[in-house]
């Protein structure tokens, strides 16, 4: 079954539901993913190719395309965000051991997917600085 794609715009004037937007689609059930974690405004499910053990994607509901338009414009939903990862780390008993949280933003970056999203990393000793 579909969604229905209403349009509903932020405060900065931009739609917070996009039709061809995957994340979005994974919100609205339309394409499938593995959840581990769903609050009012975000939800957390595992990467499809992860890079530890542990690869969470946690992300709002509502469409922002980076972490700037989450930062300048959502009035605490990145909050949510960023506790929802702490939150799924714990539960993935990685909580103690240590974990990474990431926004890939923008191009040099290597931001794919233009649907804000945290990855939350861990299970393995991450190196540093990253690639
Ligand atoms: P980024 O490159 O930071 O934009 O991250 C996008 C992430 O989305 C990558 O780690 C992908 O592996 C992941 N990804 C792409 N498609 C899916 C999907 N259908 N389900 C879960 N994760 C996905
Ligand atoms: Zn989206």
């Amino acid at each position: 079954m579909g969604a229905i794609w209403e349009s509903r715009r932020g405060a900065a004037g931009y739609d917070l539901c996009v039709a061809d937007c995957l994340f979005c689609k994974i919100v609205a059930g339309d394409i499938p993913a593995d959840l581990v974690a769903e609050s009012d405004r975000t939800i957390a499910f595992r990467d499809i190719n992860p890079q530890a053990p542990t690869h969470v994607l946690v992300v709002p509901k509502d469409h922002y395309p980076d972490l700037a338009t989450l930062a300048g414009t959502a009035e605490g939903v990145l909050a949510e965000v960023a506790a929802q990862a702490h939150q799924v780390a714990h539960a993935e008993g990685i909580g103690a051991s240590g974990y990474r949280v990431v926004f890939n933003t923008g191009p040099e970056a290597g931001q794919t997917v233009f649907h804000v999203h945290a990855h939350l990393l861990g299970g393995r000793r991450l190196a540093w600085p990253p690639g």
